[in-house]
């Protein structure tokens, strides 16, 4: 019998999961002492807890749920897809319509430049295959000393292997021996927190010239690629200034480095354009894509490549690489429905001309809050700093995150999924968000905002 035909208490369920579950990037004793929050379905932007609490979900799951929960075309299509041919591989010179179908509309959705892509089961899995293909792509012009990567402080690539040493996050590389080789990190484009005195734009330039010195010491004849997110989710909703990504481009130009976009948050919608490349204004050469090219229905990602590194990997001869699951038919049904629902539905051009608009009014007006330092909002994807002295951007006289911990509960008491990232709160809702919906969302918000102040004061942190 499966638990859904049972009657099982929360506290049940609860005891089977702290038995038997190992969660990911959890504390296992604090959680089990506390007890997972078990969710048991949802519907556009709403989740229910097995208490029958109702919860806005304020994070897309995951920041990939872009068009929202229980859509039915997708539900049709995978079942369709699993009764017709549930599984069949791309290895060995066979392909299925599935993948066939899900190639050409992402050719047709990226930019100009993306006509091929190389399919994966997820994000951490598509720069994973970044790694090896960048590699592989100088070795393949002769160029095999071009191997190293330069990647961002508290940047987020993922939790394999090379997606985690890709990714600037210490304590993941504090775990499991990180980073491997050939992988190097230069400063993030974070003016709130590491601007000082410059403007803006003055440290988005320095932030830029960062990969600029760091080729220049290491010689461009050892650099393959510079991989960053458009925007840094998971680091904080890091928005960097205009002037950081035009001066990053000059660069790899210039000194022959490939230009990596890892769009697994910034793609599909979440910032008002398709890709975050368009809305920051540069051309990649490859880009990761993942989380909402199914909108999480189903876990699938790929690598979009440009035809100059499509040829020459093309002419090398075999690409020694692949998953079991790239381009599962399925997974690909569910991205195909996806797709043409974000298309169809005009959903994209609806952030950037409609939510997005009505939602940054408000969230920017939070930034007035006395605990707020600076709100930051791009297409639906936003951040507030939280913070003891906004003129001074000031942290806490507490263990950072701390504050952060405290707003987060609160706002899942209030029924609002918000995540912190040390002392940030940040927002990711998904695409379909109602104006009415926005609303709740901001009071929510503002309420939380009220009692974590309210409760800072208390523990004498102002
Ligand atoms: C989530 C994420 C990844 C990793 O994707 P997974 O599907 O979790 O492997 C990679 N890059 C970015 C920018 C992400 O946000």
């Amino acid at each position: 019998m499966s638990l859904h035909q049972t009657n099982l208490t929360t506290l049940q369920l609860r005891a089977i999961d702290a038995a038997h579950h190992m969660h990911p990037f959890t504390d296992t004793k604090g959680l089990n002492a506390e007890g997972a929050r078990v969710i048991v379905k949802a519907l556009g932007v709403h989740l229910w807890d097995s208490e029958g609490n109702k919860i806005i979900d304020g994070m897309s799951g995951l920041w990939n749920v872009n068009i929202g929960y229980g859509r039915e075309e997708i539900i049709e299509a995978v079942a369709q897809q699993m009764r017709e041919l549930p599984f069949y591989n791309t290895f060995f010179k066979t392909t299925h319509l599935p993948a066939i179908e899900l190639s050409r509309l992402l050719a047709e959705v990226t930019p100009p430049q993306f006509q091929r892509v190389f399919f994966t089961g997820s994000g951490s899995e598509s720069n994973d295959t970044i790694i090896r293909m960048v590699r592989h792509y100088w070795a393949a012009q002769d160029r095999p000393g071009k191997s190293t990567i330069i990647a961002r402080k508290n940047g987020y690539h993922g939790s394999t292997m090379g997606g985690a040493s890709l990714g600037g996050m210490k304590p993941m590389h504090a775990q499991g021996g990180l980073p491997i080789p050939g992988i190097v990190h230069i400063a993030q484009p974070y003016w709130y927190g590491e601007g000082g005195d410059q403007s803006p734009e003055e440290f988005g330039l320095w932030a830029a010239r960062e990969l600029e010195r760091k080729i220049d010491e290491l010689g461009a004849d050892t650099i393959a690629a510079f991989m960053a997110e458009p925007l840094q989710g998971a680091g904080g909703v890091i928005i960097p200034p205009s002037t950081y990504w035009p001066e990053i481009q000059r660069i790899c130009r210039e000194r022959d480095i490939l230009l990596v976009s890892d769009e697994v948050i910034c793609g599909f919608g979440r910032t008002g354009e398709w890709f975050g490349c368009e809305y920051f204004g540069y051309e990649p050469d490859i880009m990761a894509i993942a989380k909402g090219i199914s909108s999480g229905y189903l876990p699938i990602g790929g690598v979009m490549v440009n035809e100059k590194v499509a040829q020459v990997i093309a002419d090398a001869g075999d690409f020694n690489h692949g998953y079991t699951y790239s381009g599962h038919p399925v997974a690909a049904a569910a991205a195909i429905a996806n797709i043409k629902i974000l298309r169809d539905e005009k959903i994209v051009e609806r952030v950037k001309t409609d939510i997005g608009p009505y939602m940054q009014k408000q969230w920017l007006a939070l930034g007035e809050h006395p605990m707020v330092g600076e709100a930051r909002m791009v297409g639906l994807v936003g951040a507030l700093e939280l913070t003891p002295n906004k003129q001074a951007r000031a942290s806490w006289p507490v263990e950072t995150g701390t504050v952060g911990l405290i707003t987060r509960d609160y706002s899942f008491q209030n029924g609002l999924v918000m995540r912190a990232t040390r002392d940030t709160m940040i927002i990711a809702p998904p695409l379909v968000i109602s104006h009415e919906e926005v609303d709740e969302l901001i009071g929510k918000a503002r309420k939380t905002l009220d009692q974590a102040w309210a409760e800072v004061k208390l523990r004498g942190y102002v």
